[in-house]
């Protein structure tokens, strides 16, 4: 936790529902404490019929700044703002909110959060097509962000064939995205082939899952220049990871999107630089000493 709380702290905290396991308040608090600040943030456990309430409750309370939005409350609170800023609007999700002028702002991290590690490769995106398993709220920030690298072409597999037209027909609109395609999952196969880039953004393989979204022999069909990456930050690696890893693949696990997309809204509620390694740190630590001997 940050230092004590006083009559003049300001709070800041995540929404979600359940959002006990949530890692925020980990390292918001890390990066708040060593500032000096006199902040802290707190999860807020809201269930979604309660949502309006909380929203329009929590603007009367003039000493909150702002708060994040995880499940399952991303895509219902859009409504509920004052403002959606056009990075949101065109994900269809917002995780960030801030209190500007006493209107609550909404915008989205997680896309900035998730290129954050691809920045440091030296790739050339034009040539890589990228596929994503699962169309849930997290692959929606995915493709926003393969939009942004320039990817030539971003498939979609998922399992339910009408989620995967709605999914496609939000995301064409929002993005005015034509190169965007949904399949079946069946089509993994042939699509790996051409992969230059293939993210898993289901949450087969988190802790306790022993699954993998795709097979091993699937994994060898990708190209040898493919980056493998899973939005799954705990189990570190995950199995699907090791099996990249085991082919030479370049891996890429979920937890600097987690970093980076918290650092870059602690950034735009101060108004300041914020200790992104101090973050990074105090995650680490957490994971570690969460891990089972
Ligand atoms: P979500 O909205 O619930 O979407 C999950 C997606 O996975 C849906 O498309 C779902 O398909 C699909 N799926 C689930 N189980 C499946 C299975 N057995 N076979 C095939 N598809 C399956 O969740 P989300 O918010 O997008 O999160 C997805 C993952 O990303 C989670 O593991 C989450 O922890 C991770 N994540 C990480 C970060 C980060 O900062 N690193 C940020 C956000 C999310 P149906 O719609 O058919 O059920």
């Amino acid at each position: 936790m940050s230092g004590s709380v006083s009559g003049t702290t300001k709070i800041l905290g995540v929404m979600g529902f359940p959002v006990s396991h949530s890692l925020s308040p980990i390292m918001h608090n890390a990066a708040i404490a060593a500032m000096g600040l006199d902040y802290t943030y707190v999860p807020f456990p809201i269930p979604v019929e309660d949502l309006p309430a909380a929203i329009a409750g929590l603007k009367a309370i003039q000493s909150v700044q702002g708060f994040n939005l995880t499940i399952p409350h991303k895509v219902e609170v859009i409504p509920l703002l004052d403002e959606i800023m056009p990075i949101a609007k065109a994900v269809g999700a917002v995780n960030t909110v801030k209190r500007v002028e006493n209107r609550w702002v909404g915008t989205n991290t997680d896309v900035a959060g998730f290129l954050e590690p691809l920045k440091l490769l030296e790739c050339g995106w034009k040539l890589r097509p990228a596929l994503v398993l699962g169309s849930g709220g997290a692959a929606k920030a995915v493709v926003a962000a393969c939009l942004e690298l320039g990817c030539p072409v971003i498939h979609v597999v998922g399992r339910d064939p009408k989620k995967m037209k709605k999914f496609h027909g939000a995301m064409t609109s929002q993005l005015h995205d034509y190169n965007l395609r949904v399949h079946p999952w069946a089509s993994i196969p042939h699509l790996l082939e051409v992969a230059g880039i293939v993210i898993n953004a289901t949450p087969i393989g988190m802790a306790g899952d022993p699954n993998t979204p795709i097979t091993e022999a699937e994994m060898d069909l990708l190209p040898d220049y493919a980056i493998v990456y899973d939005l799954i930050y705990t189990p570190r690696p995950t199995k699907f990871l090791q099996m990249a890893s085991a082919r030479g693949l370049k891996a890429i696990d979920g937890l600097e999107m987690l970093i980076n997309q918290g650092a870059i809204g602690l950034e735009w509620w101060l108004d300041q630089p914020v200790p992104i390694e101090i973050m990074r740190q105090a995650l680490l630590q957490h994971l570690v000493n969460k891990a089972p001997a």
